[in-house]
């Protein structure tokens, strides 16, 4: 080794994703392939971007391609290409480590699933899927405007080698040294089978077809004609951009592998969307809402799925001014034909056209959302399930399309099991005017909650609202159609409409309401009860806690605690089943202390409500105490 050469180990994250690499069995080896000619493609990208502010980069459009040789006799396959290439510093700094946020959390996910390849598709291993197919990969490169070269050498053993590389032009050569199935690994893919020009060809036509740059296949064992004149060699893909043509003259499998192209995804798309916006705006979209959940989709610094190109260039991926938050899952790419082509993300962010492509594509989405809802119920609830959550962000932030997401939102509620707003409203029980809901927990959690027991009797459906946005939307929507929606669990909400089918009887009086409220106020464990009363929404239950003004839930509170915060006070009122058995033995026996009696009631109310009780130790020998009595 010279004084340059160096041993590295591989960062643990990226030592773990090889490791998957290497043993996991896949469904789909052959996009080893798909991964090196993205890079090799973006690497292009970069350097003609580049080299927009640096003249002496020189980037020539005519001379920038990919080259895919092979070599039977060697067992190699290398993908070249003369973009922007990697420093030695880049080499292991890129292929050393993985710099996605959320890695750890991946593979642990991936662990439990025990090598899932399915998994790994939603993470974009890129170069790593190398090592499906070879136990060694070489990386000779250049960086534009560098005179030195430097190989990364590695057999995916958790540890690379950098030494001088051969390199003479700028751009990278990724050498495949393929597993020989017999002596490496009985699992591996039939790595011979990609030994061919015939195979090779079948996927990159197959995978990379609509890539910007041509792509050409060398074979080592052809035999060059000496005498003819050379043939200038045709590329094997056809370059076509897929977003501009008419949507009947695309396959759906070719769509579905673009889709993989431009989202890592393996799997298809759930939902694509192909539109052409005309007039004094033009663009192009042609966007995709993905089967399952991006890995990093509740990341604060995940992946946004807009790769922005003017008038067919490529510009740049993760295009956050295209598309607001809360359709972040959506992935594809926008192609406008009035922006100017030297526009930077600065730009972009105060430029008026991109502000109404923006509000073009969010209607197409939203359209093709409400569609899908109307037309394929059962899809559109697995949408739900996955993409919900952040849709609902949208409530809150976009006030534009406010009624559009209310409308598209479902929610699980305690009579239908999941409801959307129309279907609720028009479900509504005789005299019922307001949209009932309760927040916090999980929702069967929530189901179950004592303060539904009304609502339940008297045939009325309320929404559970679990998820931690719910309680963000909810104080900044007042009414869906003129419905208010009222919090269940406030003290002051009426309840309107439906039959109670059990009439409650007569209360005890309020000399024992009085006493309880006077035993509560000498304890002080429960100094946030304000108020003890009896209750008009208990059935079942004995107690229950209710809350003056727009009630939060524990878990709220919980959240604010997490951040350092102080939750707003809590103004608690204590409500009493005056018919439910216990109260009335504790309220028939007269001249009673009902101190014990009050810490039960007050202790069953917080722990039905999922709180932790204020003094748990006191509650439970209190409890042993009655019981014994
Ligand atoms: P991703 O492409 O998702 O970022 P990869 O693991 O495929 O992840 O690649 C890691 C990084 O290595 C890339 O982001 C890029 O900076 C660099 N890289 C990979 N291949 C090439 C190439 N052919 N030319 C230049 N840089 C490359």
């Amino acid at each position: 080794m010279s004084e340059t050469d160096g041993k590295y180990e591989f960062q643990s994250e990226a030592k773990q994703v090889l490791d998957l690499m290497i043993h996991s069995v896949y469904s789909n080896p052959d996009i080893f392939l798909r991964e090196l000619i993205s890079n090799a493609s973006d690497a292009l990208d970069k350097l003609r971007i580049a080299s927009l502010s640096d003249e002496s980069l020189g980037f020539s459009q005519d001379e920038a391609k990919i080259t895919v040789r092979l070599d039977p006799e060697a067992k190699t396959i290398s993908v070249s290409d003369n973009g922007m290439g990697m420093s030695r510093d880049d080499l292991i700094a890129f292929l050393g480590t993985i710099a996605k946020s959320g890695t750890k959390e991946f593979i642990s996910a991936m662990r439990e699933a025990r090598g899932n390849g399915d998994l790994i598709g939603q993470f974009g291993v890129g170069f790593y899927s190398s090592f499906i197919v070879s136990n060694r990969v070489t990386v000779d490169s250049r960086k534009a405007g560098s005179d030195e070269s430097w190989l990364w050498d590695s057999t995916g053993d958790g540890t690379f080698t950098i030494s001088p590389g051969t390199r003479t032009g700028w751009g990278t050569d990724v050498t495949l040294h393929v597993k020989d199935t017999e002596k490496d690994d009985d699992e591996a893919p039939e790595a011979k089978n990609y030994l061919s020009r015939w195979a090779l060809r079948e996927i990159i036509k197959k995978y990379s077809d609509f890539v910007s740059y041509p792509i050409f296949i060398e074979d080592a064992s052809e035999k060059k004609p000496d005498d003819k004149k050379e043939e200038k060699p045709e590329p094997v893909n056809s370059m076509k951009a897929l977003w501009i043509r008419p949507e009947p003259s695309v396959t759906d499998e070719e769509y579905n592998e673009f889709y993989k192209h431009v989202s890592h995804d393996w799997e298809n798309p759930m939902e694509r969307i192909v539109y052409k916006a005309e007039g004094t705006n033009e663009f192009y979209a042609l966007l995709f809402i993905p089967s399952r959940p991006p890995f990093d989709l509740f990341y604060r610094d995940g992946k946004h799925g807009i790769e922005l190109y003017i008038r067919r260039v490529f510009i740049m991926n993760d295009c956050r001014d295209l598309m607001p938050e809360y359709l972040r899952f959506v992935r594809g790419v926008v192609d406008s034909e009035d922006l100017p082509l030297n526009v930077s993300r600065e730009i972009l962010q105060q430029d008026h056209l991109t502000s109404l492509i923006k509000r073009g594509l969010v209607r197409k989405v939203l359209d093709a959302l409400k569609k899908m809802k109307s037309d394929k119920p059962d899809e559109y609830k697995k949408f739900w399930g996955m993409f919900g959550e952040v849709l609902k962000e949208g409530i809150v932030s976009d006030t534009k399309n406010r009624e559009a997401l209310m409308k598209l939102a479902l929610f699980n509620s305690s009579k239908s099991g999941q409801t959307s707003l129309d279907d609720y409203a028009a479900n509504m029980k005789e005299g019922q005017k307001s949209i009932y809901y309760i927040t916090g927990g999980k929702s069967d959690a929530l189901s179950s909650s004592p303060k539904l027991e009304v609502f339940r009797d008297r045939g009325i459906d309320v929404l559970l609202l679990s998820d931690p946005i719910d309680e963000l939307w909810i104080p900044s929507v007042h009414e869906f159609e003129s419905h208010h929606f009222a919090n269940a669990a406030a003290a002051d909400t009426e309840i309107e409409g439906g039959d109670a089918e059990s009439k409650s009887e007569e209360t005890p009086g309020d000399s024992f309401i009085s006493g309880v409220r006077d035993a509560l106020k000498e304890l002080g464990q429960f100094a946030s009860v304000e108020d003890v009363r009896y209750s008009s929404r208990l059935v079942g239950s004995p107690a229950t806690f209710v809350q003056k003004g727009e009630p939060m839930s524990p878990q709220m509170r919980n959240f604010f605690r997490s951040m350092g915060q102080e939750a707003p006070p809590e103004h608690k009122i204590l409500e009493i089943n005056a018919s439910h058995p216990l109260v009335r033995k504790i309220s028939n026996q007269e001249g009673r202390d009902l101190k014990d009696w009050a810490v039960l009631l007050a202790g069953l109310a917080s722990i039905s409500d999922g709180e932790p009780l204020a003094d748990a130790p006191a509650f439970t020998e209190t409890l042993v105490k009655l019981l014994g009595e």
